[in-house]
């Protein structure tokens, strides 16, 4: 089949490397310059099938309403005007409030387990058959908490994880250290924690634009530099992608005329402006930009650095060495399609993990500001986010045009499985998980919990 593959983050990358997998002939349509610049450029490098748990659980929404007035509040709602866009950010809140009960979180645990270890195999695959170096650790996630308050719920979630076979286990302040002794520093704040040995991190961006260049060597089409004008229906199918070159010359001068793209599939892996898109042919999905920040750091003292990787409860932030460097990511704001990294709120947000890292692991990274003649690389990007955090992979209602988007806070880590498993369904099999994919039949889904 012939399959246009609209982004190349690692949605689209996977999707399209999966396809070629399976003998169609793949064209990916892509407005940057390369692969995995925008959302999938700098996260916080987490491979965490563990820790996948949504942001919508029963405590989420008086937290949120406390957070409110907070600067470098770990999830904050930045209301927009409730109608014409603003009002998809409305309704966004309302069916993400829908989530914050203790059934729906379980549910949606269940499914992100089941995508994120299938995803695991998937990348692990991948990698054997590329050999894709991405800054790759093996060494396992640790959550490390300081809030006594909030360590005693660590056990449940640890328990829930179990039930759906993640070996997630609770370990004291002196377990955790033999883990990963770059916290020692610290280890007067931290009450206890948790670790998976199973997880693992490694560089989104290096990845992506390695398989992306693997899928050209093998006869893909990579149209970078393009933008995706619109999707053409004929009655209740599409017809065409019209796509536009962007300028690429030092004037702007842009000659190029509108082209059209025929397919027998056409796959919108978009992130977050997937929804815009889709809406224009009556496919009407709730993801929502959840603007997240990230700051890389040059290391001081590799010697001292972790190689584990972290996710530190208090600030709600995500640590992850990348080869010489210290990658720190965390926040949503959820406010519109907003990226800008001057604002006085942006600053607060990128200071908050500077001065975090320098509190957890102090000397080990270069931490200062520009201002303070430091070069620390702050950068901000789109979690395309739904109200579950599941994403919606399948077929559309629209005949030809299927979706793979809506990775929220775990595209890196669902990326090559979420592209493997839209591969199947597009070849014409569903793939055995315990995951309802979008338009297909649920009969064939069970979601039953995994023996441990
Ligand atoms: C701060 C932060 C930390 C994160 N940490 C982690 C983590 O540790 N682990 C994890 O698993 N996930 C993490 N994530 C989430 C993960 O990065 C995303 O879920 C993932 O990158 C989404 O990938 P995508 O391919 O769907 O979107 P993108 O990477 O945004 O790709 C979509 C592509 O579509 C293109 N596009 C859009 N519209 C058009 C158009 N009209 N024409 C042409 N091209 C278009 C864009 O240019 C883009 O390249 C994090 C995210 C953030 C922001």
């Amino acid at each position: 089949m012939k399959v246009v593959v609209l982004g190349a983050g690692i949605i689209g990358i996977s999707t399209a490397w999966h396809l070629l997998e399976r003998g169609h002939e793949v064209t990916v349509v892509e407005r940057q310059s390369d692969a995995a610049l925008e959302t999938s450029f700098a996260n916080a490098a987490q491979i965490s099938v563990s820790y996948c748990e949504p942001w919508a659980n029963k405590d989420a929404p008086l937290k949120a309403l406390k957070w409110m007035f907070r600067n470098d509040a770990p999830l904050l709602f930045r209301p927009q005007l409730p109608w014409g866009e603003g009002w998809q950010q409305w309704r966004w809140a309302l069916q993400f409030l829908a989530q914050c009960n203790d059934a729906a979180f379980e549910r949606n645990v269940q499914q992100l387990v089941a995508l994120g270890a299938y995803s695991h195999d998937a990348l692990k695959d991948v990698v054997r058959a590329t050999g894709i170096a991405f800054h790759r650790l093996e060494r396992g996630i640790a959550h490390y908490y300081t809030d006594p308050r909030a360590f005693d719920t660590a056990g449940d979630a640890a328990e829930l994880m179990r039930q759906y076979g993640v070996a997630r286990r609770v370990v004291s302040t002196a377990e955790l250290l033999k883990i990963e002794p770059a916290f020692a520093s610290f280890a007067h704040r931290i009450v206890g924690g948790t670790y998976t040995a199973s997880d693992e991190s490694g560089d989104a961006r290096v990845f992506t634009q390695a398989l992306a260049q693997r899928c050209s060597a093998r006869g893909a089409q990579l149209l970078y530099n393009h933008d995706v004008l619109r999707l053409e229906k004929t009655g209740n199918a599409i017809d065409s992608v019209a796509i536009h070159a962007r300028a690429t010359d030092a004037q702007g001068q842009n000659d190029a005329k509108t082209t059209r793209l025929k397919a027998d599939a056409v796959v919108v892996a978009c992130g977050s402006y997937s929804a815009p898109l889709l809406r224009t042919v009556g496919v009407d999905l709730p993801i929502y930009p959840g603007k997240g920040y990230s700051a890389t750091f040059k290391l001081r003292q590799p010697g001292r650095a972790p190689f584990v990787s972290a996710i530190d409860d208090e600030v709600k932030c995500a640590m992850s060495r990348l080869g010489d460097e210290l990658r720190v990511a965390g926040t949503i704001e959820v406010g519109g399609y907003d990226l800008s990294l001057t604002t006085p709120l942006a600053r607060a947000r990128c200071k908050m993990l500077a001065k975090r890292v320098e509190q957890v692991l102090p000397g080990v990274c270069d931490t200062r500001l520009e201002e303070e003649g430091g070069n620390p690389r702050f950068w901000a990007g789109l979690r395309p986010a739904t109200p579950t955090n599941i994403p919606y992979i399948g077929k559309t209602r629209v005949a030809r045009l299927w979706v793979n988007a809506g990775h929220g806070t775990l595209g890196w880590t669902h990326g090559a499985g979420s592209g493997k498993a839209l591969a199947e369904l597009i070849s014409g099999t569903v793939p055995e998980m315990a995951f309802g994919f979008y338009g297909v039949e649920r009969r064939r889904v069970q979601l039953k919990p995994q023996t441990a």
